[in-house]
């Protein structure tokens, strides 16, 4: 397939280079030139823009950071919608507003082009070894026609329904990690100060009820775990500031179905603390230093 790729970020950049793999050709654009020319290098065409990018291809994908960037590149009089072929079948994969992915999905609809949302989990790694899982939202006929596509980036390629269904699962997962990533942080830290070794205590929850996905594969005390961010200063993994989107996300979406959540409230403000306090770019398991000190 001729694929167009838009966000060659963190996520984009690997995500790239597993199409490529499975023989794709892609045409490739970022406004960070320098990530445009890595891939450039890898045998991708270079796209001058967006519009350009998504200019005759079968389908075209974006992976951008939130619903004001997804907005830019496909509406306004220069964006996507305005140059896309009609037929192309497009793919936003960042996570964003379901009301926004609705509004853009109709949008494009009325340019004669399927939309889907398909935000993914599974972090930089998923990306990189292909294994995210993608919660998709949109037509039936149109997810059978993406699956090939997004088979070649993830293993779990999930339906949810109707176009921003993706996006509703995504934001509710991220809310309950949220909260299990500061649970954790609670816990371990209140257990070290007992005189637990934190070893042995991750060692104990993981076998016990408070085990988790926080405790278990990304455990936020440092030396607990190898090969994850608290074992490396916090660096690269999932930012503090992008779990805060989410977070935002998760409550103009409850808002708008008048439904609480008041953990979730609560874990907004931790993170946007930390986020303050200068932990905007380090990994979302940060949040344990609310409780360690340090920076
Ligand atoms: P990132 O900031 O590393 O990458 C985003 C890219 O989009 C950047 O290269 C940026 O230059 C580009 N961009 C922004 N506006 C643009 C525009 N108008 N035109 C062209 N390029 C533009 O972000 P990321 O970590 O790759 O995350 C992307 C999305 O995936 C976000 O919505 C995030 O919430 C989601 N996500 C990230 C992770 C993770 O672990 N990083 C995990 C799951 C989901």
């Amino acid at each position: 397939m001729k694929i167009g790729f838009v966000g060659l970020g963190h996520m984009g950049d690997p995500m790239c280079r597993n199409l490529v793999k499975h023989g794709h050709a892609l045409r490739v654009y970022d406004q960070v030139a320098s990530r445009v020319k890595a891939l450039a290098a890898e045998g991708c065409e270079a796209a001058a823009s967006a519009a350009e990018c998504a200019r005759g291809v079968d389908c075209f994908i974006t992976m951008l950071p939130s619903s004001p960037h997804v907005r830019a590149v496909y509406q306004g009089e220069a964006g996507v919608l305005s140059r896309v072929s009609p037929g192309t079948l497009i793919v936003d994969c960042s996570t964003i507003d379901p009301i926004t992915a609705r509004e853009v999905a109709m949008d494009a609809q009325a340019k004669g082009c399927a939309m889907l949302d398909a935000p993914v989990s599974g972090g930089v790694a998923g990306a990189e070894a292909a294994t995210l899982t993608f919660m998709v939202g949109g037509g039936a006929p149109d997810f059978e026609a993406a699956r090939p596509v997004l088979q070649c980036m993830g293993r779990n390629v999930v339906h949810c329904g109707a176009p921003g269904n993706g996006q509703a699962a995504k934001i509710c997962n991220n809310l309950m990690l949220a909260i299990e990533m500061i649970a954790t942080a609670e816990g371990m830290t209140l257990a070290a100060k007992l005189g637990m070794d934190p070893k042995v205590f991750a060692a104990i929850v993981n076998t016990s009820s408070g085990r988790c996905w926080s405790s278990d594969t990304y455990n936020p005390y440092p030396g607990v775990l190898e090969n994850v961010p608290a074992s490396r200063g916090y660096a690269g993994g999932f930012a503090s500031d992008l779990m805060l989107k989410d977070l935002g996300l998760a409550a103009d979406a409850a808002k708008g179905v008048g439904h609480p959540i008041l953990l979730g409230a609560l874990a907004e403000q931790v993170y946007r603390r930390h986020s303050v306090e200068g932990h905007g770019l380090e990994d979302f398991s940060s949040v344990i230093l609310q409780y360690l000190g340090g920076s």
